[in-house]
Protein backbone atom coordinates (compact mmCIF):
# COMPACT_ATOMS: atom_id res chain seq x y z
CA UNK A 1 0.00 0.00 0.00
CA UNK A 2 1.45 3.59 -0.84
CA UNK A 3 0.64 6.78 1.12
CA UNK A 4 0.82 6.90 4.71
CA UNK A 5 -1.04 5.16 6.98
CA UNK A 6 -2.51 5.44 10.37
CA UNK A 7 -4.06 2.32 12.15
CA UNK A 8 -5.74 2.43 15.57
CA UNK A 9 -3.07 5.21 16.76
CA UNK A 10 -3.69 6.52 20.10
CA UNK A 11 -1.57 8.57 22.49
CA UNK A 12 -1.89 8.83 25.74
CA UNK A 13 -0.14 10.51 28.88
CA UNK A 14 -0.45 9.27 31.84
CA UNK A 15 -3.83 8.77 31.93
CA UNK A 16 -5.01 10.98 29.62
CA UNK A 17 -5.90 10.27 25.94
CA UNK A 18 -4.33 13.26 23.70
CA UNK A 19 -5.12 11.08 20.33
CA UNK A 20 -7.91 8.14 19.99
CA UNK A 21 -7.93 5.56 18.44
CA UNK A 22 -7.75 7.06 14.65
CA UNK A 23 -7.18 5.68 11.55
CA UNK A 24 -6.39 7.83 8.17
CA UNK A 25 -4.89 6.94 5.11
CA UNK A 26 -3.38 9.77 2.86
CA UNK A 27 -2.35 8.90 -0.87
CA UNK A 28 -0.19 9.91 -2.21
CA UNK A 29 0.81 13.52 -3.87
CA UNK A 30 -2.43 14.69 -1.85
CA UNK A 31 -2.86 17.38 0.40
CA UNK A 32 -4.11 16.70 4.10
CA UNK A 33 -5.35 19.32 6.54
CA UNK A 34 -5.63 17.95 10.30
CA UNK A 35 -7.90 21.02 11.52
CA UNK A 36 -9.16 21.57 14.92
CA UNK A 37 -9.57 23.63 18.17
CA UNK A 38 -6.73 24.22 20.31
CA UNK A 39 -6.16 20.70 22.36
CA UNK A 40 -7.61 18.49 20.19
CA UNK A 41 -4.81 16.40 19.67
CA UNK A 42 -3.58 17.80 16.00
CA UNK A 43 -0.38 18.65 17.20
CA UNK A 44 0.52 15.28 19.05
CA UNK A 45 -0.87 13.30 15.76
CA UNK A 46 1.18 15.08 14.04
CA UNK A 47 4.75 14.68 15.96
CA UNK A 48 3.66 10.56 15.58
CA UNK A 49 3.42 11.02 12.25
CA UNK A 50 6.83 12.85 12.32
CA UNK A 51 8.48 10.52 14.38
CA UNK A 52 8.77 13.22 17.63
CA UNK A 53 6.49 10.90 19.60
CA UNK A 54 5.71 7.05 19.43
CA UNK A 55 2.14 5.99 19.84
CA UNK A 56 0.92 4.38 22.72
CA UNK A 57 -0.51 1.84 20.43
CA UNK A 58 -1.58 1.50 16.59
CA UNK A 59 0.82 1.54 13.86
CA UNK A 60 2.16 3.94 10.97
CA UNK A 61 3.31 2.94 7.58
CA UNK A 62 4.73 5.16 4.62
CA UNK A 63 5.15 3.89 1.00
CA UNK A 64 4.10 0.21 2.67
CA UNK A 65 6.95 0.46 5.17
CA UNK A 66 5.91 0.63 8.96
CA UNK A 67 7.94 3.27 10.30
CA UNK A 68 6.13 3.50 13.73
CA UNK A 69 9.42 3.53 15.39
CA UNK A 70 11.59 4.75 13.18
CA UNK A 71 13.41 7.56 13.77
CA UNK A 72 12.63 10.89 12.19
CA UNK A 73 15.93 11.35 10.41
CA UNK A 74 15.22 8.35 8.68
CA UNK A 75 11.99 9.15 7.69
CA UNK A 76 12.78 11.11 4.58
CA UNK A 77 10.59 14.06 5.72
CA UNK A 78 10.40 17.54 5.05
CA UNK A 79 9.44 19.53 8.16
CA UNK A 80 8.34 23.49 8.88
CA UNK A 81 7.12 24.32 12.60
CA UNK A 82 5.30 27.46 13.61
CA UNK A 83 8.67 28.75 15.06
CA UNK A 84 10.20 28.06 12.01
CA UNK A 85 13.53 27.87 13.45
CA UNK A 86 15.94 29.38 10.07
CA UNK A 87 19.88 29.47 11.41
CA UNK A 88 19.85 33.27 12.29
CA UNK A 89 23.82 33.50 11.51
CA UNK A 90 23.74 31.25 7.98
CA UNK A 91 22.25 33.07 4.41
CA UNK A 92 19.18 32.31 2.72
CA UNK A 93 21.18 29.99 0.69
CA UNK A 94 23.07 28.19 3.55
CA UNK A 95 19.89 27.64 5.26
CA UNK A 96 18.45 25.91 2.59
CA UNK A 97 21.87 23.90 1.89
CA UNK A 98 21.84 22.73 5.42
CA UNK A 99 20.56 19.24 5.10
CA UNK A 100 22.32 18.55 1.92
CA UNK A 101 25.70 19.84 3.44
CA UNK A 102 25.03 17.48 6.44
CA UNK A 103 24.61 14.62 4.12
CA UNK A 104 28.01 15.23 1.93
CA UNK A 105 26.26 16.58 -1.10
CA UNK A 106 29.00 18.20 -2.92
CA UNK A 107 29.21 22.15 -3.32
CA UNK A 108 28.46 22.78 -7.07
CA UNK A 109 25.16 20.45 -6.67
CA UNK A 110 24.31 21.83 -3.34
CA UNK A 111 24.21 25.59 -5.04
CA UNK A 112 22.47 23.86 -8.17
CA UNK A 113 19.73 22.67 -5.73
CA UNK A 114 19.82 26.03 -3.75
CA UNK A 115 19.49 28.09 -6.87
CA UNK A 116 16.20 25.64 -7.91
CA UNK A 117 14.57 26.12 -4.93
CA UNK A 118 14.49 29.69 -4.50
CA UNK A 119 13.40 30.38 -8.27
CA UNK A 120 10.95 27.81 -6.93
CA UNK A 121 9.86 30.20 -4.17
CA UNK A 122 10.42 33.46 -5.90
CA UNK A 123 13.64 34.68 -4.41
CA UNK A 124 15.83 33.84 -7.03
CA UNK A 125 19.00 36.67 -6.28
CA UNK A 126 18.50 36.64 -2.35
CA UNK A 127 21.18 33.51 -1.55
CA UNK A 128 23.58 35.79 0.09
CA UNK A 129 21.05 37.26 2.57
CA UNK A 130 21.34 37.03 5.98
CA UNK A 131 17.74 35.68 7.00
CA UNK A 132 17.64 38.14 9.22
CA UNK A 133 16.77 41.14 6.61
CA UNK A 134 13.69 39.11 5.06
CA UNK A 135 10.02 39.97 5.52
CA UNK A 136 8.31 37.62 7.41
CA UNK A 137 6.90 35.93 3.95
CA UNK A 138 10.23 35.75 2.65
CA UNK A 139 11.32 33.83 5.75
CA UNK A 140 8.31 31.62 5.39
CA UNK A 141 9.57 30.98 1.75
CA UNK A 142 12.81 29.85 2.97
CA UNK A 143 12.12 27.50 5.55
CA UNK A 144 9.50 25.60 3.14
CA UNK A 145 12.70 25.61 0.37
CA UNK A 146 15.11 24.49 3.24
CA UNK A 147 12.20 21.71 3.88
CA UNK A 148 12.20 20.73 0.75
CA UNK A 149 15.71 20.33 -0.11
CA UNK A 150 16.21 16.92 0.11
CA UNK A 151 12.84 16.00 -2.09
CA UNK A 152 11.40 14.28 0.97
CA UNK A 153 8.91 11.78 0.07
CA UNK A 154 6.20 13.19 3.02
CA UNK A 155 6.06 17.29 3.74
CA UNK A 156 5.15 17.96 7.38
CA UNK A 157 3.90 21.59 8.62
CA UNK A 158 2.80 22.40 11.62
CA UNK A 159 0.67 26.09 12.35
CA UNK A 160 3.41 27.25 9.33
CA UNK A 161 1.21 30.48 8.45
CA UNK A 162 0.29 30.99 11.62
CA UNK A 163 2.80 34.09 12.92
CA UNK A 164 1.57 36.09 9.11
CA UNK A 165 -0.32 38.62 9.08
CA UNK A 166 -4.12 38.02 7.67
CA UNK A 167 -3.16 39.15 3.83
CA UNK A 168 -0.30 37.76 3.85
CA UNK A 169 -1.77 34.34 5.76
CA UNK A 170 -3.95 34.38 2.30
CA UNK A 171 -1.41 34.75 -0.11
CA UNK A 172 0.64 31.46 1.21
CA UNK A 173 -2.20 29.69 1.72
CA UNK A 174 -2.66 29.72 -2.01
CA UNK A 175 1.34 29.55 -3.02
CA UNK A 176 1.81 26.72 -0.67
CA UNK A 177 -1.14 24.91 -2.38
CA UNK A 178 0.76 25.65 -5.76
CA UNK A 179 3.82 24.52 -4.87
CA UNK A 180 2.54 21.50 -3.54
CA UNK A 181 0.74 20.28 -7.00
CA UNK A 182 3.45 21.42 -8.98
CA UNK A 183 5.75 19.08 -7.08
CA UNK A 184 3.10 16.56 -5.96
CA UNK A 185 4.45 16.07 -2.40
CA UNK A 186 1.97 14.65 0.07
CA UNK A 187 2.03 17.16 2.39
CA UNK A 188 -0.20 17.10 5.71
CA UNK A 189 -0.59 20.75 7.47
CA UNK A 190 -1.53 21.27 11.03
CA UNK A 191 -4.06 24.78 11.28
CA UNK A 192 -6.75 25.77 13.64
CA UNK A 193 -7.81 27.93 10.80
CA UNK A 194 -10.67 26.39 8.70
CA UNK A 195 -10.51 28.58 5.92
CA UNK A 196 -6.48 28.08 5.39
CA UNK A 197 -7.48 24.33 5.82
CA UNK A 198 -10.80 24.86 2.90
CA UNK A 199 -8.22 26.88 0.66
CA UNK A 200 -5.36 23.69 0.64
CA UNK A 201 -6.26 20.78 1.01
CA UNK A 202 -7.92 18.16 -0.83
CA UNK A 203 -8.98 16.16 2.27
CA UNK A 204 -10.15 18.04 5.11
CA UNK A 205 -9.29 15.97 8.65
CA UNK A 206 -11.61 17.39 11.33
CA UNK A 207 -10.31 16.56 15.10
CA UNK A 208 -12.14 16.85 18.69
CA UNK A 209 -10.97 15.48 21.66
CA UNK A 210 -8.09 13.41 19.90
CA UNK A 211 -11.01 11.55 17.47
CA UNK A 212 -11.58 12.23 13.62
CA UNK A 213 -14.82 13.88 13.78
CA UNK A 214 -14.75 13.23 9.73
CA UNK A 215 -11.83 13.64 7.05
CA UNK A 216 -13.56 14.35 3.73
CA UNK A 217 -12.75 17.14 0.95
CA UNK A 218 -13.79 20.53 1.83
CA UNK A 219 -16.73 21.16 -0.02
CA UNK A 220 -18.12 17.86 1.30
CA UNK A 221 -17.82 18.67 5.06
CA UNK A 222 -19.25 22.26 4.48
CA UNK A 223 -22.12 20.85 2.73
CA UNK A 224 -22.20 17.16 4.25
CA UNK A 225 -21.01 17.57 7.94
CA UNK A 226 -21.12 14.30 9.65
CA UNK A 227 -22.38 15.46 12.60
CA UNK A 228 -23.34 19.05 14.93
CA UNK A 229 -19.65 19.35 15.57
CA UNK A 230 -18.03 19.60 12.41
CA UNK A 231 -21.27 21.33 10.93
CA UNK A 232 -20.86 23.63 13.33
CA UNK A 233 -16.98 23.92 13.48
CA UNK A 234 -17.20 24.52 9.57
CA UNK A 235 -18.32 28.12 8.59
CA UNK A 236 -21.49 29.19 10.52
CA UNK A 237 -25.04 27.11 10.32
CA UNK A 238 -27.72 26.92 12.19
CA UNK A 239 -28.62 23.80 14.27
CA UNK A 240 -32.16 23.41 14.63
CA UNK A 241 -33.68 20.07 16.43
CA UNK A 242 -36.58 18.37 15.26
CA UNK A 243 -39.21 16.03 16.04
CA UNK A 244 -40.58 13.55 13.63
CA UNK A 245 -44.45 13.18 13.27
CA UNK A 246 -46.49 10.21 12.41
CA UNK A 247 -47.45 12.03 8.66
CA UNK A 248 -44.05 12.19 7.68
CA UNK A 249 -44.45 15.77 8.61
CA UNK A 250 -41.82 17.16 11.39
CA UNK A 251 -42.03 19.73 13.94
CA UNK A 252 -39.19 22.36 14.16
CA UNK A 253 -38.96 25.97 15.52
CA UNK A 254 -42.52 25.78 16.79
CA UNK A 255 -43.75 24.65 13.42
CA UNK A 256 -45.00 21.56 11.83
CA UNK A 257 -43.47 21.70 8.28
CA UNK A 258 -44.15 19.66 5.56
CA UNK A 259 -41.05 18.07 2.92
CA UNK A 260 -37.55 18.19 4.66
CA UNK A 261 -35.86 15.01 4.22
CA UNK A 262 -35.52 13.79 7.63
CA UNK A 263 -35.08 10.07 7.45
CA UNK A 264 -36.19 7.71 10.21
CA UNK A 265 -35.04 9.42 13.12
CA UNK A 266 -37.58 9.72 15.38
CA UNK A 267 -35.89 13.50 16.50
CA UNK A 268 -32.30 14.62 16.00
CA UNK A 269 -30.98 17.92 15.02
CA UNK A 270 -30.61 19.31 11.16
CA UNK A 271 -28.08 21.87 9.88
CA UNK A 272 -29.04 24.82 7.93
CA UNK A 273 -26.45 27.08 6.38
CA UNK A 274 -27.21 30.32 6.38
CA UNK A 275 -27.14 31.20 2.83
CA UNK A 276 -30.08 28.24 2.76
CA UNK A 277 -32.37 30.55 5.14
CA UNK A 278 -34.94 32.04 3.12
CA UNK A 279 -37.03 35.14 4.85
CA UNK A 280 -40.02 35.41 3.10
CA UNK A 281 -43.30 38.25 3.72
CA UNK A 282 -45.32 36.47 6.98
CA UNK A 283 -48.37 33.91 5.53
CA UNK A 284 -47.09 31.16 2.59
CA UNK A 285 -44.84 29.90 5.10
CA UNK A 286 -45.05 27.02 8.17
CA UNK A 287 -42.70 28.69 10.13
CA UNK A 288 -42.76 31.96 11.18
CA UNK A 289 -40.29 34.28 12.99
CA UNK A 290 -39.38 37.94 14.22
CA UNK A 291 -36.52 39.80 12.67
CA UNK A 292 -34.02 40.88 15.85
CA UNK A 293 -31.17 42.14 14.50
CA UNK A 294 -29.69 42.81 10.92
CA UNK A 295 -25.78 43.15 10.31
CA UNK A 296 -24.98 44.61 7.30
CA UNK A 297 -21.35 44.11 6.35
CA UNK A 298 -21.01 45.34 3.20
CA UNK A 299 -20.31 42.26 1.06
CA UNK A 300 -23.13 40.31 3.07
CA UNK A 301 -26.10 40.64 5.37
CA UNK A 302 -26.83 38.90 8.25
CA UNK A 303 -30.72 38.70 9.35
CA UNK A 304 -31.48 37.16 12.50
CA UNK A 305 -34.83 36.05 13.26
CA UNK A 306 -36.15 34.56 16.64
CA UNK A 307 -38.38 31.09 15.57
CA UNK A 308 -40.05 29.36 17.90
CA UNK A 309 -37.53 30.46 21.25
CA UNK A 310 -34.68 30.02 19.04
CA UNK A 311 -32.23 32.05 16.78
CA UNK A 312 -32.20 31.70 13.21
CA UNK A 313 -29.37 33.57 11.03
CA UNK A 314 -30.49 34.12 7.50
CA UNK A 315 -27.32 35.31 4.77
CA UNK A 316 -27.72 37.12 1.56
CA UNK A 317 -25.87 39.29 -0.92
CA UNK A 318 -27.05 42.90 -0.28
CA UNK A 319 -28.76 42.87 -3.84
CA UNK A 320 -30.93 40.00 -2.87
CA UNK A 321 -31.34 41.65 0.51
CA UNK A 322 -34.87 40.68 1.60
CA UNK A 323 -36.61 44.30 2.72
CA UNK A 324 -37.25 43.46 6.52
CA UNK A 325 -37.08 45.53 9.09
CA UNK A 326 -36.33 44.91 12.86
CA UNK A 327 -39.70 44.07 14.48
CA UNK A 328 -40.98 42.22 11.23
CA UNK A 329 -42.79 38.98 10.94
CA UNK A 330 -41.64 36.90 8.25
CA UNK A 331 -42.01 33.44 6.94
CA UNK A 332 -38.60 31.30 7.22
CA UNK A 333 -37.69 29.03 4.07
CA UNK A 334 -35.08 25.99 4.98
CA UNK A 335 -34.11 24.39 1.83
CA UNK A 336 -34.52 20.86 1.83
CA UNK A 337 -31.99 19.92 -0.31
CA UNK A 338 -29.69 21.78 1.82
CA UNK A 339 -30.64 21.09 5.38
CA UNK A 340 -28.60 17.82 6.66
CA UNK A 341 -29.39 15.61 9.41
CA UNK A 342 -26.63 15.04 12.06
CA UNK A 343 -25.67 11.85 13.32
CA UNK A 344 -25.01 13.76 16.76
P1 LIG B 1 -3.13 23.61 19.76
O1 LIG B 1 -3.91 24.06 18.54
O2 LIG B 1 -3.47 24.41 20.97
O3 LIG B 1 -1.67 23.46 19.50
P2 LIG B 1 -3.50 20.73 19.45
O4 LIG B 1 -4.76 20.31 18.81
O5 LIG B 1 -2.29 20.74 18.60
O6 LIG B 1 -3.71 22.15 20.13
P3 LIG B 1 -2.04 18.96 21.18
O7 LIG B 1 -0.85 19.84 21.34
O8 LIG B 1 -1.91 17.78 20.29
O9 LIG B 1 -3.30 19.82 20.71
O10 LIG B 1 -2.51 18.50 22.62
C1 LIG B 1 -3.61 17.62 22.80
C2 LIG B 1 -3.81 17.42 24.28
O11 LIG B 1 -2.74 16.63 24.82
C3 LIG B 1 -3.85 18.69 25.09
O12 LIG B 1 -4.85 18.57 26.09
C4 LIG B 1 -2.47 18.78 25.69
O13 LIG B 1 -2.50 19.46 26.93
C5 LIG B 1 -2.10 17.32 25.88
N1 LIG B 1 -0.66 17.10 25.75
C6 LIG B 1 0.12 17.37 24.69
N2 LIG B 1 1.39 17.04 24.91
C7 LIG B 1 1.45 16.55 26.17
C8 LIG B 1 2.50 16.03 27.00
N3 LIG B 1 3.74 15.95 26.55
N4 LIG B 1 2.16 15.64 28.25
C9 LIG B 1 0.89 15.73 28.71
N5 LIG B 1 -0.14 16.18 27.97
C10 LIG B 1 0.12 16.60 26.72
Amino acid sequence: MSGLILSNVTKQFGTFTAVDDVNLSVPDGTFVCLLGPSGCGKTTLMRMIAGLDLPSTGSITLGGEDITEVPTHKRNLGMVFQSLALFPHLTVGENIAYALRIRGVDKADQKKRVDELLAMIHLSGFSDRSVNKLSGGQRQRVAIARALAISPKLFLLDEPLSALDAKLREAMQVELRQLQQRLGITTIVVTHDQREAMTMADTVVVMNGGQIRQAAAPVDIYRRPADSFVADFIGSTNLIPFAAEASGRATLLGASVDGLQLGTAKTGTISVRPEDVQLTAPGGEAITGTVTFIRDLGGTVETFVEAGGQQIVAVSSPRDRPVVTVGQAVGIRLDPETSVVLAK
